[in-house]
């Protein structure tokens, strides 16, 4: 094998003995001086598309990332495999980034991170026109590609520039890479920054994520058992909608003793970058586990690897965004979860905020019709990730590990239901000459005297308690189910009152069936005790036994001193998963160590010997 082969590098520099996906196919096209379009979900390993084309071809790899606060991370994680690299941007004072300049022109780094501006400043320019002319100019990799879309909620009117790289850079490769990009932003990127691109697109399946949907009923309390019983200690993201419910969650969970931390726009830059690098840093070595509480604002490039669970108290208006948002757990592809709470406020909620926005009609439709489908999948009695590839075009097969798929919940032919309750909507109309909230048409349903059953007699009404066969939980969950479809209205400015629509009169006249789940306080108690829980969530990953669970302890304890000492987050000098492999296979010496994945030949020399004297119990402090 040659030193420059993909790989050789690819076991030597990262560890690793097999490509992932299509990586080996991307590396080789743009290794070969061709342009690329990456799409592949949160973790699935886009970054060695671009380092290993770097250190393939002569000179330097220019990474274009609008992610400042990572740069340095990054670097530093390089720094680790032996990968000379470093970032150019505003971080970085005049003769810091003077120095970055000199090591560029002396051609002694692999990899330079740069930010759009930056890069597009003239003074850069000039620098990577020196570079280029010099035949030091290996590639460019543009991360979050799909920045360049002015449709998209990520726009960054720099991208747009960056079209300038082919022109002014025509026989440097270029790779943009993203996550997060539909047909015609895919096109968008193409076509603005590439030239004849080939585009990889890989499955977005993340099957390391669990998806769980509950119903909400106190959903802070709900909360704190979720992350108290499934994920103590544990570093995890909660989104909320508004700014104030982010404040309040984070203090409620600080009241019970679980370290949270808010993030969002209304807060000044200085706390949300220091809430930020808290959380990126959260780990054994840095205080702890950390919950960030925060809008959507906290977003785009969290690659904290380790993060174990995304809880949304409040639905995200589309699936893309749900996806986008749940994506940022189990980067390093270890068990994780993604939770949510669901009821009828969240369908109000976000029908009202596009009703209430100021978006041309086209613009509305589109909204709603995302939100459909985001309903759906919150509805869904089936496997949760078949809807979601689906929706991104995508076939799969019941996927054994979502709710669903795990308890299957039992699903009832709520047609009949469906129907009392749009007669009983109908007759409290028709009777009175005005509309009436949900409250009011469940009471009459059930035979429940209230004051405005009293005051407009509609215990006369031939809908009286025709449905006190069910509890009112239940009806709360048909009439959440009529809404998602659309078969019933909630008027929010009208003191939330309920109205048929034009899709009523199919489910009337029996034309329509309607299938629901049981509501989840009927069956057996649910959200796992304890034991259970832990036993579940275990099973992604590879379960120790108890010395390698012992061992993998003074492991991660002997990690975290070193972390420290280099002042870089634990993860950067190893991942779990490769802690996890040693202390299974407890290699005695450093030529056993350089099997396990994960470990490349620069972590050998620097750790091996420290990592063979742990597993053999002579472990020192470093
Ligand atoms: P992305 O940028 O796509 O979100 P990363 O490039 O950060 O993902 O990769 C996610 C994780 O997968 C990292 O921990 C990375 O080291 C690991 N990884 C990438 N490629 C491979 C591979 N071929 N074999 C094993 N692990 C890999
Ligand atoms: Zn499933």
């Amino acid at each position: 094998m040659q030193p420059r082969d993909p790989q050789h590098l690819l076991k030597s520099v990262f560890g690793y003995d097999r490509f992932r996906g299509f990586q080996r196919e991307v590396i080789d096209h743009v290794a070969g001086g061709g342009d690329a379009l990456v799409l592949m979900p949160t973790g699935g390993g886009k970054s060695i598309c671009y380092q290993l084309p770097a250190l393939l071809r002569p000179g330097v790899g220019v990474v274009i990332s609008p992610l400042i606060a990572l740069m340095q991370d990054q670097v530093a994680a390089l720094s680790e495999l032996g990968v000379r690299a470093a970032f150019l941007n505003s971080t970085l004072d005049a003769r810091a980034a003077a120095r970055v300049e000199q090591q560029l022109r002396a051609g002694a780094l692999d990899l330079v991170y740069i930010a759009p501006e930056r890069l597009l400043g003239e003074r850069t320019l000039r620098l990577l026109t020196e570079c280029h002319e010099a035949g030091r100019l290996a590639l460019f990799a543009i991360d979050e590609a799909h920045c360049v879309s002015q449709w998209g909620h990520d726009f960054r009117p720099e991208y747009g520039q960056l079209a300038l790289l082919r022109e002014r850079f025509a026989a440097v490769p270029r790779v943009a890479l993203t996550a997060t990009a539909d047909a015609p932003t895919r096109r968008e990127i193409v076509e603005r920054l590439l030239v004849d691109a080939r585009v990889f697109v890989a499955s977005f399946d993340r099957p390391n994520i669990r998806y769980r949907i509950v119903e909400k009923r106190e959903p802070r309390e709900q909360l704190l058992r979720f992350i108290r019983d499934e994920h103590p200690d544990e570093t995890g993201i909660v989104y909320c909608l508004a700014r104030n419910t982010v404040d309040e969650v984070a203090a409620f969970l600080g009241d019970n003793g679980i370290h949270a931390l808010p993030y969002h726009a209304g807060m000044d830059g200085a706390s949300r970058a220091t809430n930020q690098a808290r959380f990126l840093r959260a780990d054994e070595a840095n205080g702890g586990a950390v919950v960030m509480v925060a809008t959507i604002a906290f977003g785009m490039g969290i690659d904290k690897p380790d993060v174990r669970f995304v809880a949304h108290l409040d639905m995200p208006k589309s699936i893309e965004g749900y996806f986008q948002e749940t994506g940022r757990a189990g980067r390093d592809g270890a068990a994780a979860e993604a939770w949510m709470t669901y009821g009828l406020a969240d369908v109000v909620q976000q029908r009202r905020l596009i009703e209430l926005s100021e978006a041309d009609a086209n613009y509305k439709r589109l909204s709603t019709a995302k939100l459909d489908a985001m309903l759906g999948l919150a509805e869904a009695g089936d496997c949760r990730r078949v809807r979601l590839l689906a929706y991104f075009g995508e076939a799969s097969s019941a996927c054994g590990n979502c709710d669903n798929c795990l308890e299957p919940p039992q699903l009832w032919d709520a047609t009949d239901a469906a129907r009392k309750l749009l007669s009983c909507i109908y007759r409290c109309q028709q009777a009175s000459g005005f509309s009436f909230a949900a409250t009011h048409i469940i009471d009459v349903l059930r035979g429940k005297m209230n004051e405005k059953v009293e005051k407009y007699g509609h215990d006369r009404l031939s809908t009286w308690g025709i449905g006190n066969d069910l509890p009112e939980a239940e009806w709360r969950l048909v009439l959440r189910q009529l809404v998602a479809l659309h078969i019933v209205e909630v008027d929010h400015d009208t003191f939330n009152v309920l109205r048929l629509t034009e899709a009523s009169r199919a489910v009337l006249k029996g034309e329509r069936r309607i299938e629901l789940r049981r509501h989840e306080g009927k069956s057996a108690r649910k959200g796992p005790g304890k034991g259970r829980a832990r036993e579940r969530k275990r099973g992604a990953e590879t379960v120790l036994a108890n010395g390698d669970e012992a061992l993998f302890e003074r492991l991660r304890t002997w990690r975290a001193s070193v972390a420290k000492a280099h002042g870089v987050p634990a993860y950067v000098v190893f991942h779990d998963s490769t802690l996890r492999t040693v202390a299974q296979l407890r290699p005695q010496n450093e030529a056993e160590l350089a099997a396990v994945p994960g470990v490349g030949e620069k972590k050998l020399a620097n750790y091996g010997a420290a990592i063979v004297a742990v597993v053999q119990g002579r472990g020192q402090a470093p």
